[in-house]
C-alpha cells in the first residue's frame, strides 16, 4: 500500500479552544470547523438549543443559563462523551465551552487517552469585552452571531444575511455579561494553568482582525500536526 499524503491521512485535528465570552473564539471554532471539515462543538450552542427545544435537559439547565452560571460537572461530561463518540469526530473536533473546570478538563483527558489534543487560548482584556458585548447580536433564523453598529442597536433591525430578527443573546445583558466574566476568571485560570505546561498549548492575542487571529491559531495547529 503507498502512503497517502492527503490531510484525511493524518493525525485528527482535536482542538480545544479556551477564552472569556465574547474573545470571538466562536468564530475562530467555525473556521477551523470549515479548515479541516471537523465538528464544532459548542457546549453553550447545545444547551441553548435544548432550551429552545424545550428537551429533559434543557428544562434542567434553563436557570442555570439564564443566570450565567455554570452546569454541573457531571452533566457537561455526559454530554460532551456522548457527543464525542459520534462518527463525525473521527477527524477531530473544536471543542468550544468545554473543559470549563480542572474536574471537566481530566475527565476530557480522560476521554482522549492518548490522542493528541491542542489547546489554543484566545486572550482578550475584560474592557475590550464588554465593549464587543454590547454589539452583539445573534439572528434567530440562521443562527449567525454578529456585530451591530452600537449598543443600543433597535431589536428590529434584519439580519443583512437572511432577512430574519437580530437579537441580544439573553445572558448578553450587561449585568448577566460581568457575572460570566467573573465566573469566566474564577474558573478558567486553573484550567488554563492545567494545560499551561503542555507543550500543545498555546496562547493567541485575540484583539485583532478575526482573520489574523484564525492566521495564527492555524499556524499553531499545522506546527503539531507536522
Ligand atoms: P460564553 O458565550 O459565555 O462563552 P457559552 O455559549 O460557551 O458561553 O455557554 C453559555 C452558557 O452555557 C454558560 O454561561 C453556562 O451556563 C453553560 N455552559 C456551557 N458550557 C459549559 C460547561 N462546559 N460547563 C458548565 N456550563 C457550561
Amino acid at each position: 500500500m503507498t502512503q497517502s499524503t492527503s490531510p484525511d491521512s493524518r493525525a485528527p485535528v482535536n482542538v480545544v479552544l479556551i477564552g472569556p465570552p465574547g474573545s470571538g473564539k466562536g468564530t475562530q471554532a467555525v473556521r477551523l470547523a470549515e479548515r479541516y471539515r471537523i465538528p464544532h462543538i459548542s457546549t453553550g450552542e447545545i444547551l441553548r438549543g435544548a432550551v429552545r427545544a424545550g428537551t429533559n435537559l434543557g428544562r434542567q439547565v434553563a436557570d442555570t443559563l439564564a443566570k450565567g452560571s455554570l452546569v454541573g460537572d457531571d452533566l457537561m461530561t455526559d454530554l460532551v462523551r456522548a457527543r464525542l463518540v459520534e462518527p463525525d469526530t473521527s477527524a477531530g473536533f473544536v471543542l468550544d465551552g468545554f473543559p470549563r473546570t480542572v474536574a471537566q478538563a481530566s475527565a476530557l483527558d480522560a476521554m482522549l487517552g492518548r490522542a493528541v489534543m491542542m489547546v489554543i487560548l484566545i486572550d482578550v482584556a475584560d474592557a475590550e469585552i464588554v465593549c464587543r458585548m454590547g454589539t452583539r447580536r445573534v439572528c434567530d433564523a440562521c443562527r449567525l452571531t454578529q456585530s451591530v453598529a452600537d449598543a443600543f442597536h433597535p431589536d428590529t433591525e434584519p439580519c443583512p444575511y437572511c432577512g430574519g430578527n437580530l437579537k441580544r443573546r439573553p445572558d448578553d445583558e450587561p449585568d448577566t455579561v460581568r457575572h460570566r466574566l467573573a465566573t469566566y476568571s474564577e474558573y478558567a485560570t486553573p484550567v488554563i494553568e492545567h494545560y499551561r505546561p503542555r507543550a500543545t498549548f498555546a496562547v493567541v492575542d485575540g484583539v485583532q482582525h478575526a482573520d489574523k487571529v484564525a492566521v495564527v491559531v492555524a499556524a499553531h495547529i499545522e506546527r503539531l500536526r507536522l
